[in-house]
């Protein structure tokens, strides 16, 4: 290895904290030198990842879901309705105070969700059955002022990619069928993204300020953490109770009317890099792999058939809607591997003098390191089925690597010794002072409530002794 390689090299994904930031850094996703504590900035390449994520998030809501933009700015009066939304967000939320020098009537706040700047105009637009069901979503940012420790990706004062969906419905029912679908939506987005979630009901201490109940799907990162990466609200008609959204039903009596909103940001990026990635940087699922395949001509002295059969094959790739890149730099071949495998390319195509005597290409696997050498006429085929095997194979390996780490477990001690590893699976007897004690004595506190509850299954909550047949996962969170 090269001086100037060694020196670029990644701290091995076991100091995870230290990997995640540097990789972060070199794989070119974010910049982390802004100067305003908790802000960042995204990469061209980094971006290019995400617009290749949040295509895949429009294409599954666009199905029932109109798109829309809401003002970041949200006045004080309209902020300040909902007094249980308000005591969950009053010590995150920015204002702003003045016009230039001028003091503002009324003071603005930048939305941290957008609630209370959607439902004062779902107000005039609700009249009546036909309505509903109204879903809108809008790709924003959000501000909150977070005091912890802010970190890229996961812990952000401004959350740059916040995709928020807000629907209303007709009955508590439609929305709770609702707050399942976003659910399914949500799971079916991560399987795309090669990322294996769980879902589960967020006990009532920890659900969305405002909700009747909360769904939220966690990924589980490297370091034995869960992080929340979707959340779906049930509202009830509580919003619109304090928005005066209402409809008239058949007899001609106003009716408020039922909502969900559900959340997605750019956590979901944090979560398949930090779950894929590896010492050598980046693996990138070819879904959102910005070069999915980079074509690397091994060059001698006069090579300009290898290179024309590379232009070829790289014509013939990008005609089957392949992301494609042919690296021609002056660079040696190993730091142009190394530059491709730091960038996550999940297909490497090397070609040269010798593969062409023998008509064939050599493919590499990013994700295995695996070659296999396939012939050059079929090499768009080859790539292609190569795509869609490394995919599977990451979905498939992630969720081996999440079903290894959720551990039954009896006793608090028990717990304690799992929680490095992962999410330990204990019964509940669905006290509270008991979630709560949990938190206290092992420093994690119940994540939440799964919807498939082992059949006839019964054990002992682990704090309190009684009998319960609940099971609930417990999680170290971010
Ligand atoms: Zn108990």
């Amino acid at each position: 290895m090269a001086e100037q390689e060694k020196e670029a090299a990644l701290p091995s994904k076991k100091n995870f904290s230290e990997w995640y930031n540097d990789l972060l850094q070199k794989g070119e996703v974010m910049d982390v030198r802004y100067p305003v504590k908790g802000l960042y900035v995204w990469f061209p390449f980094g971006f290019n990842i995400r617009r290749n994520v949040y295509d895949i998030m429009r294409g599954l809501l666009d199905k029932d879901h109109q798109e829309t933009m809401f003002p970041l700015l949200i006045p004080e009066n309209e902020f300040m309705k909902e007094a249980e939304h308000i005591k969950g967000f009053e010590d995150e939320v920015y204002w702003v105070t003045h016009g230039g020098t001028t003091p503002l009537d009324v003071k603005l706040a930048l939305r941290p969700t957008s609630e209370t700047a959607i439902y004062p105009m779902y107000k005039l637009w609700i009249r009546s059955h036909a309505d509903m069901p109204l879903k809108l979503y809008q790709i924003v940012n959000t501000f909150r002022y977070e005091t912890k420790h802010t970190r890229p990706l996961i812990r952000l004062r401004e959350i740059t990619s916040f995709k928020e969906a807000h629907t209303v419905h007709a009955t508590w029912e439609d929305a709770a069928a609702q707050v399942d679908e976003a659910i399914r939506i949500y799971t079916e987005f991560y399987r795309q993204l090669a990322v294996p979630v769980l879902a589960s009901r967020r006990p009532d201490w920890d659900k969305f300020p405002g909700a009747d109940y909360t769904i939220a799907t966690d990924a589980l990162m490297p370091d034995g953490k869960t992080l929340q990466v979707g959340t779906a609200h049930h509202l009830g008609d509580n919003f619109a109770r304090t928005f005066d959204i209402t409809y008239e039903d058949a007899e001609g009596e106003q009716i408020y009317a039922f909502q969900t909103c559900y959340g997605v940001s750019e956590r979901s990026i944090a979560a398949l890099i930090s779950i894929h990635g590896d010492d050598k940087g980046l693996v990138l699922p070819p879904a959102v792999a910005p070069v999915q395949v980079v074509i690397i001509p091994i060059i001698f002295k006069k090579s300009d058939d290898v290179l024309e059969a590379c232009e070829t094959v790289k014509a013939d790739l990008e005609a089957a809607g392949v992301r494609v890149k042919m690296d021609t730099s002056d660079n040696r071949p190993g730091a142009k591997y190394y530059k491709w495998e730091m960038r996550g390319v999940p297909v490497r195509l090397e070609l040269g003098p010798r593969d062409l005597k023998k008509n064939a290409v050599m493919l590499v696997r990013r994700d295995t390191g695996e070659k296999e050498q396939v012939s050059l006429d079929n090499a768009t085929d080859e790539v292609l089925s190569l795509l869609d095997a490394i995919h599977d194979d990451l979905y498939s390996k992630a969720r081996a690597d999440l079903k290894e780490r959720i551990f039954e477990c009896e006793n608090l001690e028990d717990i304690r010794e799992k929680l490095p590893v992962g999410i330990a699976k204990i019964f509940w007897c669905g006290n509270k002072d008991c979630g709560l004690k949990l938190e206290d004595d092992i420093g994690a506190g119940i994540l939440g409530i799964p919807d498939e509850q082992s059949e006839g299954c019964s054990g002992k909550c682990p704090v309190c002794g009684s009998d319960s047949s609940t099971q609930v996962y417990v999680a170290r969170t971010y």
